[in-house]
């Protein structure tokens, strides 16, 4: 597990699953964040000013080293979150994509645009809109995909020409170093910097930054919000989720169920998209629960290097443990009943792939983020009941809807209050770039991910005009008034 000790001036990472030291890294002072902020000032008029066609170039030779290091890359990331080989290979093909994404559309997202004016007077002018990023962007990520969750913010903000300080997870803050090193490998201008520690180094990403992108809990959301407020700086925030999924008695049962268990169980349930709460019609409900039953207790647990075949990992620290064994604990003192998993297994931070059923939202398994690998299932009357139950909570991330009529998987989503919705599918918006994700309610403010609006949230748009005629003298509404 990996230990932070505050009065030391590093960090030891450790593999979850093992206990064995994966590496070490320095914690950042906030001293030394303001310096590295100073430093980041000085390179980035030259970065913004060589243009998305240069940056393009650097961009795309990050993607090469990315692609080269893949394996490498996998190996660190295994290494401080246990997770089997499949699912840490996920995070540097993400970073890829992502990568090439932004790279290739960066000029076309952020060209000038030049509105048509909407008086006869304003038709006299020029408008142009620019956009311009702000100088620097802080960035600063979780621990559940510790390059995925970097990329995701740290390129666009790249791409859009700003500098970037990055302040990874305390817990999984090897692979972000990786990355910085990449940028330094490739000899690319130095407006990138990765910043280690905790929260006091994370509050001096915000005390210093011009821009804060944050992705982490609700409650640490929270505090920075306040920080960025008090300092008049904008921020994003995704934030935590209880995406629920809705099971009509139309659907494909056996696709539901299985689309369900990897919703569920993908990265052990640490996916802040991960279907956390499920609504079954009743009369689909006994086979429903039979079904996803057993692809749950089919999963192979284990996460043991490259050669790993397993389905499901270890969870990222023993808080996540306590807290997963409590939801499950309190669910079954008040009545639920396990169908299978339910405790934790083996060494390590392992915990069973759990299905709950029998549940209701008086329960913590329902109510709160779980962020493990646990899925509590409810039985209802109806359409209505599902959607009423699906959008009780202060949540409003991600959101399935699981049926056999495409018409009516559209009507439930728009009535769903979440910022993405799956038919008959799980994480899809994610992995399609051209689509915004963010979190509604207490899941985010500000935050879209992917698309124009994923770079453009790093930029300010610049309002430019001229008189198309420069020959005449004044303005018609000049002084004097004649
Ligand atoms: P966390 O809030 O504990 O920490 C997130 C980051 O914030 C870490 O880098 C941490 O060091 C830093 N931090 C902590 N206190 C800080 C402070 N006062 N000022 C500045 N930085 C501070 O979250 P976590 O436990 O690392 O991650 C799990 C949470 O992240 C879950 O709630 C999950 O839902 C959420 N998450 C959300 C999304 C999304 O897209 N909405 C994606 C991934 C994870």
């Amino acid at each position: 597990m990996t230990e932070l000790d505050q009065s030391a001036a590093t960090i030891e990472v450790r593999n979850p699953a093992t206990g064995d030291r994966s590496g070490s890294v320095p914690i950042t002072t906030p001293d030394e964040v303001a310096a590295a902020v100073r430093e980041l000032r000085l390179y980035q008029p030259e970065w913004e000013a060589i243009g998305p066609e240069g940056r393009k170039q650097w961009l795309l030779k990050l993607q090469d080293w990315l692609i080269d290091n893949t394996e490498h890359l996998a190996d660190v990331l295994q290494s401080e979150t246990a997770k089997p080989r499949a699912d840490a290979l996920i995070d540097p093909a993400f970073a890829v994509d992502l990568l090439g994404y932004y790279a290739r559309r960066a000029a076309k997202f952020l060209g000038d645009e030049h509105p048509s004016p909407h008086t006869p007077l304003g038709r006299l002018k020029t408008l142009t809109v620019a956009y311009r990023p702000y100088q620097v962007v802080g960035v600063i990520t979780p621990w559940n995909f510790p390059l995925a969750m970097p990329a995701i913010d740290v390129f666009p903000a790249l791409a859009a020409g700003a500098a970037v300080i990055l302040k990874p997870s305390e817990v999984t803050p090897l692979s972000a170093v990786e990355l910085a090193r990449g940028w330094a490998e490739i000899g690319a201008p130095p407006v990138f910097k990765v910043v280690t520690g905790a929260g006091e180094t994370g509050g001096a990403v915000v005390d210093n930054a011009d821009y804060v992108q944050f992705t982490g809990s609700t409650a640490t959301g929270r505090k920075i919000a306040a920080a960025c407020a008090e300092r008049m700086v904008p921020y994003s925030l995704e934030l935590g989720g209880k995406d629920p999924a809705i099971v009509l008695a139309d659907a494909d049962i056996d696709r539901a169920a299985h689309g369900i268990a990897f919703g569920g169980m993908f990265n052990a349930g640490q996916v802040c998209i991960s279907v956390e709460r499920v609504y079954v019609e009743a009369p689909v409900y006994d086979e429903f629960v039979a079904t996803l039953t057993a692809a749950v207790a089919a999963l192979r647990q284990g996460a043991d290097g490259r050669e790993s075949k397993n389905d499901v990992g270890a969870l990222a620290n023993e808080n996540q443990v306590r807290i997963v064994q409590r939801h499950v604990d309190e669910a079954v003192a008040a009545g639920a009943r396990v169908t299978t998993g339910g405790k934790r297994t083996g060494v390590g931070t392992f915990f069973e792939p759990t299905v709950l059923v029998d549940v209701d939202h008086s329960m913590s398994c329902v109510a709160e983020e779980t962020f493990g690998p646990t899925l509590p299932v409810m039985k209802v009357a109806d359409e209505a009941e599902a959607i009423r139950l699906a959008n009780d909570s202060i949540y409003g991330l991600s959101a399935s809807v699981w049926t056999g009529d495409k018409a009516r998987g559209e009507q439930v989503a728009r009535q769903l209050n979440a910022g993405a919705v799956n038919i008959n599918d799980v994480f899809s918006n994610l992995f399609n770039f051209a689509m915004p994700m963010g979190g509604w309610g207490q899941s985010g403010v500000g935050a879209r991910w992917g698309g124009a609006a994923g770079i453009r949230k790093y930029c300010r748009a610049q309002a430019i005009t001229r008189p198309r005629l420069p020959t005449m003298a004044k303005e018609l509404f000049w002084y004097p008034y004649d």
